[in-house]
């Protein structure tokens, strides 16, 4: 694979910032788009755009293959049974806020169990907390090892028969930690809880397949994965789905409406109420057909390459310390802390050298108090990046240590 000549696809990154090529190292955050997710969707709109579903002209036929095309193409990236575990939200926030509104509404009650980690995003903890807080259930929380991996002893511990949902993230977007969430549905399974997995760091950068995870839930964003904003995937095994309410009422959800009541449509229609994201789906799909035409095991390799050199670089600079698994496979990005300044700093630092990082509390503040940080500097990778721009990375951080020491 030739990952330089690929760069070529992505016309973001041919700019300089401040004086500098960019070297774009926050695809954690959000990542960069090629020319193709750009032309699908600018041709989506000159040819065929139109609301989906509603009417029997043309461009609404076409804009109606277009996305549930789309919704297969998911369906098919994850190895979900049927395209009908596919439900478009706007990201894996959704997706979350959505399960945790209407299946715990309907399924929890008081002494019921959400189990979830210490080392969730905000957004796979908030809405638990929610969801607990409405049905009465008790929210418990799997510790987090120094090695950043999840206290297994703990999780066997605490899976006790009350559990009725687990929700773990796949790989930690602060740490890079890859759980085992195939062996921890099963145990979930075991116990008659189903099984929630935040893929939002995984999908894209490794095979994802949810049969062989195991998984009743998998959420991710399409931003992530090259594909637009706005645009994400809550799948739901069929038979979880549909027992599961509504959440959203309007346009497209119903069979029957009375003034008084309604029917709904069976899943995904019942999950998607109102005019859908329909170019987003069509950029998803676009993205989809993009990372597949690599191979994802290419890019898991690739990212591992790139993990293991900056792990390797920024591992000899003097007062930096990586957070995370020292060894083992991890995702792509190295977290670390740096003696010298403050993630902020460092930040603005690389900036000013065309560097685009992230620093923070990375929507994980529990976990940055677990490890006794105010917050980290990250640098994460994606199929565009290479050993180039890492050396470049740990000069500049190097220049940092020197300037603020
Ligand atoms: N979960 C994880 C692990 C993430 O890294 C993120 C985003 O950074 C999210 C959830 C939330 O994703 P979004 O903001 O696209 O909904």
């Amino acid at each position: 694979m030739d990952w330089h000549r690929l760069r070529e696809d992505f016309p973001i990154l041919h700019q300089e910032v401040n004086g500098h090529p960019l070297i774009y190292l926050d695809s954690a955050a959000s990542s960069q788009k090629p020319r193709c997710v750009i032309d699908a969707i600018t041709r989506y709109y000159e040819r065929d755009n139109a609301n989906v579903h509603r009417a029997l002209h043309a461009l609404s036929m076409r804009a109606t293959d277009a996305f549930e095309a789309a919704r297969r193409t998911v369906a098919r990236f994850i190895s979900a049974v049927t395209e009908n575990e596919i439900i478009f939200t706007r990201g894996t926030t959704e997706s979350v806020n959505l399960v945790a509104y209407a299946w715990c509404g309907a399924h929890l009650k008081p002494g019921d169990v959400i189990l979830t980690t210490g080392m969730e995003h905000h957004s796979d903890l908030v809405p638990w907390q929610f969801a607990a807080r409405s049905t009465g259930a008790t929210l418990k929380h799997i510790p987090v090892l120094d090695d950043g991996s999840l206290d297994q002893e703990a999780f066997e511990r605490l899976l006790t028969p009350q559990v009725k949902l687990l929700a773990l993230v796949h790989i930690s977007n602060s740490l890079g930690t890859i759980n085992p969430v195939r062996e921890m549905c099963a145990k979930a399974r075991a116990v008659g809880a189903i099984s929630f997995v935040d893929a939002a760091q995984s999908t894209g950068h490794i095979p994802v397949n949810v049969q062989e995870i195991g998984c009743d839930f998998l959420a991710f964003s399409g931003h992530k994965i090259c594909a637009p904003t706005g645009i994400g995937v809550l799948y739901g095994r069929m038979a979880v789905l549909e027992k599961m309410p509504p959440w959203h009422g309007g346009g497209e959800m119903i069979l029957n409406v009375t003034l008084d009541s309604c029917t709904y449509k069976a899943p995904p229609a019942r999950f998607e109420a109102g005019t859908p994201d329909i170019a987003g789906a069509i950029g998803l799909a676009s993205a989809i057909d993009y990372l597949e035409a690599i191979g994802v095991s290419h890019i898991e390799q690739h990212g591992l390459e790139l993990t293991s050199h900056a792990l390797e670089k920024l591992g000899c600079i003097e007062g930096l310390r990586i957070l995370g698994p020292a060894t083992g496979p991890r995702g792509s990005l190295v977290s670390f802390h740096c003696d010298f300044a403050h993630p902020h700093d460092i930040v603005e630092w690389a900036n000013t050298h065309g560097i685009a990082l992230r620093g923070g509390h990375h929507c994980t503040q529990p976990l940055m108090k677990r490890f006794k940080v105010p917050g980290s500097t990250r640098a994460s990778f994606y199929l565009y990046n290479t050993p180039q721009e890492i050396d470049q990375l740990a000069e500049v951080l190097d220049s940092a240590r020197k300037f603020f020491s």
